[in-house]
């Protein structure tokens, strides 16, 4: 490792999703911030064809492998997502055939829900599109890193983790339409106005490769083809798209996505009109929402959501895919610590593993560092 030739180093940040979950990939609404926690790419181009990695990450053996070697299910484990940007850019026709040495150090909680699979994907991405001026914008640097994950691994997650890692900017919370990916910054200042976002890491391990993702997102296409829309976006009337569905799982899975639309928007209008405390309710219901209709919740996340609010949270909800992973708990800043006790209090008496705690402050998405 010693001998890695560094040309630059770039970071990308990990993300929470304030709310709009399970949208992105029916072309709805999301709202999420980046996280001051970045995964460092340090990378120079190599001329010989080969590919070396290493991770500073517990376990993360390092690998040497040739560029034209790379294709879909050939890698699984931690060296897929940065040798999958090589394989996806060669696929998208730019030359990267040279190879490089990528060195990867990170401080996002990896698994956790906080995107350090998007994070790390992002930062490698964007030192190609420097080094090798791609001129790819954040937009198609994005669908480079989701190809990595649908294309090279075969997991079919939505595009939310990379364009929010990609695109988000300090002090903002990035309002954005998969419908057609434009979206504004909405100032988000929970500090100024004496409010915490606190993130809670479960610890329960959530596992994409599990298959619940992937039959939600089944569940949705199937709804939006009996409806005879292109996607469930373009429901003009909820109530009448929800009486047509049979009554059972495929209804609650629209209803999620739905209502979690109109839950985004609702955030959106408190956020511009200054109001942080208002978006409380929005995030409880988000959860109510994926725990009853899409039910993608688990204990540990029903129990760090159910606590915080009993011990004073505004709100809360359970991000990311779900399973598993973290939820935040919008907290006032004098309550964030006994919000915190009691949730670890809660855990320790239902003998779940100790969570662990952050504070998600809007930062500064991807960028290039030296
Ligand atoms: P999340 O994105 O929520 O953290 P994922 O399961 O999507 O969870 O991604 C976690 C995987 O990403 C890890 O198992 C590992 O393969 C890879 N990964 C993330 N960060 C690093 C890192 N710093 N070093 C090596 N591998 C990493
Ligand atoms: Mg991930």
């Amino acid at each position: 490792m010693s001998d890695f030739a560094v040309e630059g180093v770039w970071a990308a940040p990990g993300r929470v999703n304030v709310i709009g979950e399970h949208t992105d990939y029916n072309n709805g609404f999301v709202l999420p911030i980046a996280i001051p926690h970045t995964t460092r790419a340090s990378v120079g181009r190599r001329t010989d064809g080969l590919l070396r990695l290493a991770s500073s990450h517990a376990g993360a053996e390092p690998l040497e492998l040739a560029v034209a070697d790379l294709a879909p299910g050939t890698l699984s484990g931690w060296t897929a997502y940065p040798a999958g940007v090589v394989w996806a850019l060669r696929a998208a026709g730019y030359d990267v055939s040279g190879g490089a040495d990528i060195r990867i150090d990170s401080d996002v909680p990896v698994g956790a829900g906080l995107s350090s699979s998007a994070a790390l994907s992002c930062a490698v991405a964007l030192a190609f599109n420097d080094l090798h001026d791609l001129g790819c914008s954040r937009v198609e640097l994005a669908r480079i890193a989701q190809q990595v994950e649908n294309d090279f691994l075969g997991l079919p997650t939505g595009m939310l983790d990379q364009m929010a890692s990609l695109g988000c900017t300090a002090g903002h919370a990035w309002f954005l339409d998969f419908r057609d990916l434009t979206g504004s910054h909405i100032p988000f200042d929970c500090e100024g106005v004496g409010l915490r976002l606190l993130v809670i890491d479960t610890r329960a391990a959530h596992a994409l490769v599990d298959g619940g993702y992937a039959a939600r997102r089944a569940s949705c296409e199937e709804a939006a083809l009996l409806l005879g829309v292109p996607s469930l976006r373009e429901i003009t009337d909820p109530d009448a798209a929800l009486a047509a569905l049979p009554a059972g799982p495929l209804r609650m899975r629209v209803r999620h996505v739905l209502t979690e639309n109109v839950r985004v928007l609702r955030t959106v209008a408190a956020l511009r009109a200054g109001d942080v405390r208002a978006i409380g309710p929005e995030l409880t219901a988000s959860h109510a929402s994926m725990r009853d209709d899409y039910t993608i919740s688990c204990p540990e996340l029903d129990t760090a959501v159910d606590t915080a609010s009993a011990a004073g949270a505004l709100g809360a909800r359970l991000i990311g895919g779900g399973f598993g992973g973290s939820a935040i708990a919008l907290v006032e800043e004098d309550d964030s610590g006994a919000v915190a006790e009691a949730v670890e209090k809660t855990f320790a008496a239902r003998g779940f593993t100790t969570p662990r705690f952050f504070e998600a402050i809007p930062s500064a998405g991807a960028r290039r560092l030296s």
